[in-house]
């Protein structure tokens, strides 16, 4: 039933939104991700970053013919980590575009259908899509020999000027990715801007700095000293995969809020891989 309640709301609305000339953030009802690269650039000039849910291949496709041209095909899919909303359509796609999958080595063993997340702790809220999180997909997905190991360096292939950033907790292997000239930062799920656990805040994407989507996150010490990192890196517009964009002053009194209450505004109360102790 989760699932399905899941599938209804990504098909209800998928929208597009340009919050940067080079940045196009794909909008699922309840995760985004990003296509990176300037508007009618040639093949293989850009890159999709993590790719919705598993039927969100069409609206992409259609959003890169409109933007790229007609089979345009990235340099490479880049995978903030493995969970089920960031790469439902990644097989389909990057069997399509014959390209490279790059996620963190931590993340490698699930998307390469060696380990599977645990299942979502519905006890960390009381909220909806909390209660739903033990029926969302926790398997590891394989997408074989194109899953490839971002480099040590710190770059990220197909996107220049960019770093990736280890930031783990929600995951093993989570990344977020940050372009030093700009401070524009793809947070992923270190956190977000949308209570994520409950229904009426996704829907209504009403606006409030959280921490990362609480029932899947396995370690709230890491996720904690991830997202302090964040915020020394100063950023200037945050893009989170759940939640809407954040940018300026609006976006420094948030992450000072959330980095100086971390535990009230992010831990659950309890939970299995809480430690309240
Ligand atoms: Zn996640
Ligand atoms: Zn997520």
């Amino acid at each position: 039933m989760g699932n399905k309640l899941v599938e209804g709301l990504s098909a209800m609305t998928s929208s597009s939104l340009e919050v940067a000339p080079d940045i196009l953030m794909l909008q699922f009802t309840i995760v985004n991700a990003c296509i990176v690269g300037k508007p009618k650039t040639g093949d293989s000039e850009w890159v999709l970053v993590d790719t919705g849910l598993e039927n969100s291949a069409d609206f992409i496709l259609q959003a890169v013919e409109k933007r790229f041209g007609k089979n345009s095909s990235p340099q490479a899919i880049i995978l903030t980590h493995g969970h089920f909303d960031h790469v439902g359509s990644v097989i389909k796609l990057a069997n399509l575009w014959d390209v490279p999958v790059y996620a963190h080595e931590l993340e490698m063993p699930y998307i390469t259908g060696k380990k599977d997340y645990p299942v979502g702790d519905p006890a960390v809220s009381s909220g909806m899509v909390a209660k739903m999180s033990p029926t969302f997909p926790h398997t590891s997905i394989d997408v074989g020999y194109r899953a490839v190991a971002l480099p040590a360096d710190g770059s990220v292939p197909g996107m220049t000027g960019w770093k990736w950033i280890h930031t783990p907790g929600h995951t093993e292997g989570h990344v977020c990715l940050f372009r030093e000239k700009d401070h524009v930062l793809l947070a992923a799920d270190a956190f977000t801007t949308v209570k994520q656990e409950s229904l009426m805040s996704v829907l209504t994407q009403s606006e409030q700095i959280s921490g990362p989507p609480a029932y899947l996150t396995i370690d709230w010490q890491a996720a904690e000293a991830s997202v302090k990192h964040l915020r020394e890196l100063q950023p200037s517009l945050v893009i989170p995969s759940h939640g809407q964009p954040m940018q300026g002053e609006e976006l420094e009194n948030h992450l000072d809020l959330l980095v100086r209450n971390f535990d009230e505004m992010a831990v659950p109360e309890q939970g299995r891989f809480v430690d309240r102790q």
